[in-house]
């Protein structure tokens, strides 16, 4: 490939890593991502098909994308995912497929994932007391997330991360205990900054627990935690180690600490927008661009002007910071 295919921006940022979303449906309603009744879902028919998402990430892979990871909504409650994961595992150039999800219908569908190439998970969990899983989720189900970790430990997923939203007056007693079971079962864990992409349009800066807060009260259960230098400057997450060696932990501040000076990911909704910010507020349609009979070059051209119109930053700290109209689900985190 040559330089000028690679997607770059003007700020020299190389996008490498692709979020693809394959659904805005999801089996629970967690408040900082959904609303509660009423969805309105994207139509079926307006949801990108496997053969147009497999004919995309070919696309942007032959421009440099070589990491996918797999979101949604819920990922899991898409129909037959595991074949979806290995046509995309056998696109030349992709040599890393993760995927995002609750865990709720993990536990099933772990070891179909696993032949047919997922390589990576993260789990989503914000707390290990059942209330506490309620209140943000608004659905019940704590017990089979637990279960879903746990099958894919059995089934051989290494370095499987938990993700938890840490939210002030709900989460502030789920840190340490979560903390305590990460390391008892050998798991990666990332604290992650409540961000405004909520539907119900609730988010306030003082509902946000800062990665800062959250490391104070980790130091004082644990005593120090200790850096660990960054091998790759596009992750997100600043991670550390306990003291006694046991057990990494990650912190995603995009709220107090913004790392969008070294992002690289873009990003496709499920019905096909492409997008280079999880805030942007422009989108270009691939979709339109598939079904109208576009060609992939076409599709090159529309994944270089999204990269190129990429703003130097997400903005959320400034007074002229304008919501995306799409909250969390219909994007893909
Ligand atoms: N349903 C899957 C799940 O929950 O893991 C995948 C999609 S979900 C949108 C991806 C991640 O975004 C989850 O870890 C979720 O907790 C996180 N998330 C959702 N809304 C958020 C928000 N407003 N601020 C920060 N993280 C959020
Ligand atoms: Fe569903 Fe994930 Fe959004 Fe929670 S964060 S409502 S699990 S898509």
């Amino acid at each position: 490939m040559t330089d000028s295919r690679i997607l770059v921006d003007a700020l020299g940022r190389i996008h490498n890593n692709l979020r693809i979303s394959v659904t805005d449906r999801c089996n629970i309603r967690c408040f900082y991502c959904m609303p509660n009744e009423n969805v309105q879902f994207k139509p079926r028919a307006e949801i990108l098909t496997f053969e147009e998402i497999v004919r995309f990430t070919r696309v942007a892979a032959s421009l440099g994308v070589n990491k996918l990871r797999i979101t949604g909504g819920e990922p899991l409650v898409r129909a037959d995912l595991p074949e979806l994961i290995g046509e995309l595992a056998s696109v030349p150039g992709i040599r890393d497929i993760a995927m995002t999800t609750n865990g709720i219908l993990l536990a099933d569908q772990i070891v179909a994932l696993k032949q047919a190439g997922l390589q990576r998970l993260n789990i989503s969990l914000d707390g290990l007391r059942e209330e506490t899983f309620e209140r943000i989720s608004r659905r019940p189900g704590l017990d089979r997330v637990l279960e879903g970790i746990f099958a894919a430990q059995r089934a051989g997923f290494e370095k499987i991360r938990l993700n938890a939203v840490a939210i002030r007056g709900i989460t502030e007693d789920e840190i340490v205990p979560l903390g305590e079971f990460a390391r008892r079962h050998g798991l990666e864990l990332r604290f992650i900054e409540f961000m405004p992409l909520d539907a119900e349009n609730n988010w306030s800066d003082d509902q946000v627990l800062s990665g800062g807060e959250i490391r104070e009260a980790l130091e004082n259960a644990f005593g120090s935690l200790l850096p660990i230098e960054r091998t790759d400057p596009s992750q997100p997450a600043t991670d550390y180690q306990f003291a006694d060696g046991i057990g990494v932990i990650g912190f995603i501040n995009p709220v107090t600490q913004p790392f969008c000076s070294d992002c690289n990911r873009l990003r496709i909704t499920a019905e096909g927008k492409i997008r280079n910010c999880l805030f942007s507020i422009a989108e270009w349609d691939a979709r339109e661009v598939m079904r109208g009979g576009g060609s992939d070059e076409q599709l090159c051209e529309l994944l270089h002007d999204c990269i190129r119109a990429k703003k130097p930053g997400h903005g959320i700290d400034s007074p002229d910071f304008v919501r995306p109209e799409r909250a969390m689900y219909q994007i893909g985190g």
